[in-house]
């Protein structure tokens, strides 16, 4: 029987068949193999790639460039920058190692995962989402609260390896690596010092949960998330090249490091000045046995061999944050307004204002954005669709609208 003309020449389906029939000169392709077509190329050139690392040096950033790229997004945190830096750089290099080049007695590079304490709101998820900017590996933000010990309710530890897998479109060989960033790790603490009776399922658990994963090895990884089932089909993951990267608040930490360097200090004629400085930011001084104080188990925090830090950011940081990051807030809304056609004109001293709020309020980076909301929201509301073509905001205004704004009840005693 004579085919209907208007059918895919690649797997003969009819135009019934299918959703979608693209023409071409001889002939017509459907849907389903263009998107065969697509997953076809994008192996060709994968493996091409590895064959040649060569051309995958070419993309690689030297770590000076890294943190120049970071300076572009996040204000200080210059430690931070260079740690990570240096970590994605030799991951890179890792990456390009042959297997044959470890196999053969060589030096094995191993990799460093990497630790960051700092105050919520200082730009720990800032950082790791503007390496994932400048990346050409796949990267994946999960949050360690979700997970809990197999058998509780919750989602099982592998299931971060989920995240990666659907960023690159569950290709397992570019997911091997790929870069997890994992939030809140301090919210996974143990629970007190005692073994307690009763189980820690989402502390030390998951913490158990995590070292197979971090310390590379082959885990089965849910495609969809959640709890692994034994009727999902689940995917082989090696997670020997995989970085990870945590990230928490540790609150209270300052008091456990304080402790250390006092005890480390007597006896010895310490400068009252230094002592002073050293109580300012006490973070910079973290370790691993400070961690391990706070509830991290040693076995993860042997996983986990870089530690750095994020410093808290001060008035004149926040006021930097307002103006000069690439994508800063007070650039954001003047493209809004501009959008509209009215150009926004902010006096200096309301960004001062702003910054002085935020410090009142103890609302960090992170309240500059409902500070900026509440006191532009009106004039966002009101302006489009007038005639006015230019908006002052001056210092008049901003008070005004801040006082009478939801967030001036926030303030904290
Ligand atoms: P964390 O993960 O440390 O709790 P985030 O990275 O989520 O904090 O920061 C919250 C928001 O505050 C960011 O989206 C960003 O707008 C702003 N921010 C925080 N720290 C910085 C910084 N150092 N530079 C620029 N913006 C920052």
């Amino acid at each position: 029987m004579a085919k209907n003309p208007l059918h895919c020449s690649f797997c003969g389906r009819n135009r019934e068949e299918v959703k979608i029939l693209i023409a071409g000169q001889e002939g017509h392709i459907c849907e389903n193999c263009v998107e065969h077509a697509r997953e076809i190329i994008e192996q060709e050139l994968l493996t091409k790639d590895d064959k040649t690392p060569s051309s995958f040096k070419l993309t690689i950033k030297k770590p000076v460039e890294i943190k120049k790229f970071l300076d572009e997004y996040v204000i200080g945190q210059d430690e931070a920058k260079k740690v990570l830096a240096v970590a994605v750089y030799n991951h890179y290099k890792r990456l390009q190692q042959k297997p044959s080049e470890s196999a053969s007695g060589d030096i094995e590079i191993e990799k460093s995962n990497i630790i960051m304490v700092g105050e919520t709101g200082t730009g720990k998820t800032l950082l790791a989402k503007s390496i994932a900017r400048m990346l050409n590996v796949p990267f994946a933000i999960v949050d360690a609260t979700v997970f809990t010990e197999a058998g509780y309710v919750g989602e099982d530890v592998e299931s971060i390896l989920t995240r990666l897998l659907q960023v690159c479109n569950y290709d397992v060989p570019t997911a091997e690596r790929g870069i997890v960033y994992i939030d809140e790790i301090d919210k996974i603490a143990r629970k007190g010092d005692n073994p307690s009776i009763t189980r820690d399922v989402s502390g030390e658990g998951v913490q158990q949960g995590m070292l197979k994963l971090l310390e590379g090895t082959d885990v089965l990884v849910p495609p969809q998330g959640g709890r692994k089932h034994p009727e999902q089909k689940l995917i082989k993951i090696n997670t020997q090249n995989i970085l990870f990267i945590c990230g928490g608040a540790f609150d209270g930490i300052d008091k456990i490091i304080a402790r250390r360097v006092q005890t480390n200090t007597i006896g010895f004629n310490v400068d009252k000045e230094l002592q002073e400085t050293m109580k300012k930011n006490l973070l910079c001084y973290v370790n691993a046995p400070d961690l391990k104080s706070f509830g991290l188990i040693p076995e993860l925090l042997g996983r986990l061999p870089v530690v750095t830090h994020l410093d808290p950011l001060d008035a004149v940081a926040l006021r930097a944050i307002l103006t000069e990051p690439k994508n800063a807030l007070v650039k954001q809304y003047k493209k809004l307004f501009e959008l509209e056609g009215i150009k926004l004109t902010i006096e200096p001293n309301v960004l001062n204002f702003m910054v002085d709020k935020a410090m009142e309020y103890k609302l960090g980076a992170r309240g500059l954005r409902s500070i900026c909301e509440s006191i532009l929201t009106d004039a966002m509301f009101e302006l489009p669709g007038t005639i006015q073509k230019d908006f002052l905001l001056d210092i008049e205004y901003a008070r005004r609208k801040f006082e009478t704004s939801k967030i001036s009840l926030l303030k904290v005693a």
